[in-house]
């Protein structure tokens, strides 16, 4: 099955909005065992768009076409799909459609009036209800069908689980699951695995939230799909061991809150350059209060020595952003708080250091960390580390990984 993505929007071409919804398409189409073969973006200009949809006719099985199907003069997607097709005596006007609109618009008749185009169909076309907006969708064409929705991203997104995937046909199953991979930087995980097989495939990503492997496997039927995914789910545990997170669909700070609150323990951070990006990202998660009791965002010296009681003595001798530094961080919060975890961050963002600091069970374990990039890509990825190193200490599996 080959497929082509449309958005259709000069304000997409002018960088006014981010063309969010062939992205939302695209990751279904993986998960429907579509191939995609091709994204465009075309402005509201009725030539190119006419261009671009005979294009597509013959050459693939779908086509997505998102925007341009409102009520006013540049929503022209459907008029001119329906001149590429050569339906312009089809038109009919649905009566469906037409109820639904009047309900909408309490009969409001000027508001009918301008709105009634969006009402009218070829008489072959299989209309997509839209039941978060005015503007239904269709499918329209034979053997390459063209599925049209809305421009509003949450009124595609609805059309296309609800009407889109019920009516397209594929004869292979695919499934993915990502899995989590702690500590280890994007080529050292690729380097960890054989990334060659082709059924099922395992491709690495580096994400802001961390790095993860996708398993995707394909197959005619459910068990060969299983055992597929199964075989390369083995692989992936066998290469990492521990540093498997999880295979689970929930984030790394969601897995350190599970394996707390299952110990009945909590949580504090003294926070300097992640400036509260830690405990902030704790508090994203739904149960968030289940663990985390307190946290300090630390930035100056007088304060990491007020809140936390850090030397100035320490601070002279080794600086401030320094192992020692970390460590009386981590003690004077254990002593401020009594969490069971705590965590603490010192570093520069400018100079892509810092040391990430655990204590736990009463024993510290602070880690280097380098990193080449901006000041954000420095926060997170210190911000995702500590989460990595936590959920490994708690679970009592750390210790083999300190020099990674
Ligand atoms: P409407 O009835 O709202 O006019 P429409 O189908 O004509 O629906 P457009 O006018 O093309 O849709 O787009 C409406 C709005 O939807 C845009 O202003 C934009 O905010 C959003 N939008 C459109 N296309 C995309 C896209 N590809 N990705 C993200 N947002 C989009």
């Amino acid at each position: 099955m080959k497929a082509i993505i449309y958005s259709v929007g000069t304000e997409i071409l002018l960088g006014s909005i981010l063309d969010t919804n062939s992205k939302f398409i695209a990751s279904r189409l993986q998960d429907l065992g579509i191939n995609l073969y091709k994204m465009v973006t075309v402005g509201d200009n009725p030539e190119r768009l006419y261009k671009a949809l005979k294009e597509a006719n013959g050459e693939y099985d779908y086509v997505f076409v998102s925007g341009g199907l409102g009520p006013t003069e540049d929503d022209l997607t459907k008029e001119t799909l329906v001149k590429v097709l050569g339906l312009e005596d089809e038109m009919v006007l649905d009566k469906e459609s037409y109820e639904e609109l009047k309900q909408y618009f309490s009969d409001e008749k000027k508001a009918m009036m301008v709105n009634e185009k969006q009402a009218i169909f070829p008489k072959s076309a299989s209309i997509l209800k839209n039941d978060q907006g005015t503007a239904p969708g269709c499918i329209m064409g034979d053997k390459t069908k063209y599925v049209l929705m809305p421009g509003p991203p949450n009124e595609m997104e609805n059309m296309f689980d609800k009407e889109v995937v019920p009516r397209i046909h594929t004869d292979l199953l695919i499934k993915s699951v990502n899995c989590k991979i702690a500590l280890l930087c994007e080529w050292r995980v690729a380097k960890t695995i054989d990334l060659s097989g082709s059924n099922p495939t395992i491709s690495p990503y580096a994400k802001s939230t961390g790095v993860e492997l996708r398993v995707t496997a394909s197959a005619a039927n459910k068990e060969d799909l299983e055992a597929s995914l199964k075989r390369g789910l083995d692989q992936v545990r066998t290469a990492f061991g521990p540093l498997l997170l999880t295979t689970e669909d929930k984030a790394r700070e969601e897995v350190l809150i599970d394996e707390l609150r299952a110990k009945g323990e909590k949580i504090s951070c003294a926070e300097s350059i992640t400036g509260g990006l830690v405990a902030s990202s704790i508090v994203d998660i739904a149960g968030a209060s289940d663990v985390l009791k307190e946290s300090y965002i630390t930035y100056a010296n007088d304060i990491k020595h007020k809140l936390l009681n850090v030397s100035y003595e320490t601070i002279e001798k080794y600086d401030v952003v320094s192992p020692e530094v970390a460590g009386e961080m981590l003690d004077g919060l254990h002593q401020a708080t009594g969490s069971d975890l705590c965590l603490a961050t010192t570093g520069y963002a400018h100079l892509g250091l810092a040391y990430a600091g655990v204590l736990y069970k009463g024993k510290k374990y602070i880690r280097k960390i380098k990193v080449k990039g901006d000041r954000n890509k420095v926060r997170r990825v210190v911000k995702n580390k500590l989460i990595d190193m936590s959920i490994l200490i708690v679970r009592e599996e750390y210790e083999n990984y300190i020099s990674i």
